[in-house]
């Protein structure tokens, strides 16, 4: 059996003060491949803490993080930046597209200093861009796109490497109904194709789209029944 994709055990975050504060409370999650989770909870639970804690970006005071069954802890700052480079991928509310760049050169970023070949980079990016639906886009400019195809450009850059694992922060934050339907609609396709998805939002509604829900409420996880 494969090991879970993520396993958080008993993970606090503590920002020193005065007054100090516990964004994460001894918070335990498993997350098996393939599985998509949404963790909600309102403004200031925690829930940025807990992607950028899962997204090595960040890590805990307390407590253990297993990532594709191997020990987090212990790794440098470079060897977190490699395997975040190879495992991961994030979206964010603010798209954070390039806005001088095309479409096409925001998708192959994080493939520029990875040692692939331009052409291949290329054909990756596009296959990506082809990916969420926007291939006929990748000469535009952001500033040319709606917001929602803006994100889809977001999500296109952060699979464009294969990721195991894709982390969705807020990510239709900056969208209207609609065009967050086109993103969650999206999501659930590249879940169908096996990718590990942890979206974490504050609304309710977007959560549920996802099969399983976490809900999180100052700094503590609890299981959605
Ligand atoms: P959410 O994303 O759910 O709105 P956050 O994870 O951003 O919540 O924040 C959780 C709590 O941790 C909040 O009380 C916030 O003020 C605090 N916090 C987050 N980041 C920092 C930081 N870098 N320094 C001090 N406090 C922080
Ligand atoms: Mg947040």
């Amino acid at each position: 059996m494969t090991a879970p994709i993520v396993e958080l055990r008993d993970i606090t975050r503590s920002f020193p003060g005065p007054p100090e504060v516990q964004a994460l409370k001894a918070a335990t999650l498993t997350l098996d491949q393939g599985e998509y989770a949404s963790i909600v909870g309102p403004s200031g639970s925690g829930k940025s803490t807990m992607l950028n804690i899962l997204g090595l970006l960040d890590r805990p005071t307390v407590g253990e993080y297993r990532l594709a069954g191997a020990l987090t802890g212990a790794l440098s700052e470079d060897e977190r930046a490699a395997v975040r480079a190879q495992f991961i991928g994030f979206v964010f509310q603010a798209f954070h597209l390039m806005p001088r760049r095309t479409v096409l050169d925001n998708v192959l970023m994080p493939m520029l200093y990875s040692g692939v070949p331009r052409a291949e980079r290329e054909g990756r990016a596009e296959r990506a861009l082809e990916r969420v639906g926007l291939g006929h886009r990748k000469s535009f400019f952001p500033g040319t796109l709606s917001g929602g195809e803006r994100q889809r450009v977001a999500v296109a850059r952060a699979v464009v490497s294969d990721p195991r694992l894709l982390l969705a922060d807020e990510p239709t934050g900056s969208l209207d109904q609609r065009t967050s339907g086109e993103v969650m609609e999206l999501f659930e396709e590249l879940n169908a194709d096996g990718l590990t998805l942890v979206v974490i939002t504050h609304d309710q509604s977007v959560a549920e789209r996802a099969p399983r829900t976490v809900r999180i409420a100052d700094g503590r996880l609890s299981e959605a029944s």
